[in-house]
């Protein structure tokens, strides 16, 4: 049973997280006082306001055994560790732990198990991390079963003896497919098992798995929390000592760290993560209202629209729906068109930036996944994802307009 004794118990010396434990004065304010305040403190050595990007190797030691707390930069980095309090924080979790990508996230994760652990996760993940659990842990002897994650019930039934991590994805990526997360929360806790949450999509603005039964939220930096479209990063946060620790062990033992400037950046990106959020949410709902009206539109895929058929379970988890919003013309001539005749939306991969970007999920995010599975789940040849960034909505709607007409 993976649990907080058999952590505790690993006979490794332990990277203390003292460092990136958050005080409990940052979870007593406000969202967007969080974002601006939590996990920052001015700089001893000049008073600067904004965390320095302490772009240095190693430290300076006074003696043998002697130094301020830091001393190599794999292990240890003011900046790093600024933003992890800033972004743990903003989960309301206790211990936040950043990484180089996304990807390096959900690597940390999967290394708190050995061969034999059984995993079960939502088969609407992220490709990349469908990729690194099926490619690069399941031939190291880690079991994996993928369950249509709408409903808990095929967790639950996917639960085996061996299982240590229930993980998924909500919403996912290009579908928009709600996981309900305080069942499976419910769920794990009962069995002691591990709840992994990716809430890229969402962000902390939004949703916040671990008050729903999440033991570990993951992140993407290089979408939301950064925002801006220039580092790529990964983030977990977990308020489990006992989880926080191994996982401390892991970023430093296998060394997968973002460097100081990326880390820079990423902070950056969350002080303004409540505004750039309202305004993708106001954004993706007027658009999503646009699309509804329009005479090519077949399908659409939003959370916060009435017609999606997990709206209830959207507004009872969500507090808002973002700016993803996936749609269907049904003809793909007309998608090539629309991809190629956009001028504001550009043709790229990821989301999440201040810029709105367009996707052919079939071609580009999920080329990789078998075209019956990509049908089964709506993810059709015609299907056009949209990242509504920031701009004015007006702009936005008449690019879509001369693009679909
Ligand atoms: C991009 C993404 C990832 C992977 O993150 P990287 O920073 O690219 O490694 C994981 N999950 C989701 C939902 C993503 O969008």
């Amino acid at each position: 049973m993976f649990n907080g004794k058999a952590l505790i118990s690993m006979p490794f010396p332990l990277t203390p997280p003292a460092m990136t434990k958050i005080l409990p004065d940052d979870l007593t304010h406000g969202f967007a006082t969080r974002a601006v305040h939590a996990g920052q403190f001015a700089d001893p050595t000049s008073g600067a306001v904004m965390t320095p990007i302490y772009q240095t190797s190693t430290y300076c030691q006074d003696g043998l055994g002697k130094h301020k707390g830091y001393e190599y930069g794999r292990t240890q980095n003011p900046t790093r560790e600024a933003l992890e309090r800033n972004v743990a924080a903003l989960e309301g979790g206790t211990h936040g732990l950043a990484f180089g990508s996304g990807l390096a996230a959900l690597d940390a994760i999967l290394k708190l198990f050995k061969t034999g652990d059984h995993i079960v996760s939502g088969e609407s993940v992220y490709g990349g991390s469908m990729r690194l659990m099926k490619r690069i842990f399941e031939p190291y002897g880690l079991g994996l079963t993928f369950v249509d994650s709408r409903d808990v019930r095929n967790f639950e039934r996917a639960i085996t003896k061996q299982t240590r991590l229930v993980f998924c994805e909500t919403p996912t990526n290009p579908m928009m497919f709600l996981t309900d997360l305080r069942a499976v929360g419910d769920l794990t806790t009962s069995r002691g098992i591990l709840f992994g949450v990716d809430n890229t999509f969402a962000t902390p603005y939004f949703q916040r798995p671990l008050s729903m039964g999440a033991d570990i939220v993951l992140h993407s930096t290089t979408k939301y929390l950064n925002g801006h479209s220039d580092m790529v990063g990964g983030m977990l946060v977990t308020s489990r000592d006992d989880v926080a620790e191994r996982l401390g062990f892991i970023q430093n033992a296998s060394g997968a760290v973002p460097g100081p400037m990326d880390c820079f950046l990423a902070l950056r990106g969350t002080k303004t993560l409540p505004l750039r959020m309202q305004r993708h949410d106001a954004n993706g709902r007027r658009i999503a209202d646009w699309l509804t009206t329009h005479k090519r539109v077949k399908k659409l895929y939003y959370p916060g629209l009435t017609s999606h058929p997990q709206h209830e379970l959207a507004k009872t988890q969500m507090s808002g729906f973002g700016g993803m919003v996936s749609f269907d013309t049904g003809d793909v001539a007309l998608a090539q068109r629309i991809l190629e005749r956009l001028k504001i939306f550009q043709l790229a991969e990821s989301l999440g930036g201040v810029e709105s970007l367009v996707g052919h999920p079939a071609s580009m995010t999920h080329a990789a996944v078998p075209k019956e599975i990509r049908d089964d789940m709506g993810l059709t040849d015609s299907l056009i994802r949209l990242s509504c960034g920031i701009e004015d909505v007006e702009d936005l709607i008449e690019d879509l307009d001369q693009a679909m007409g």
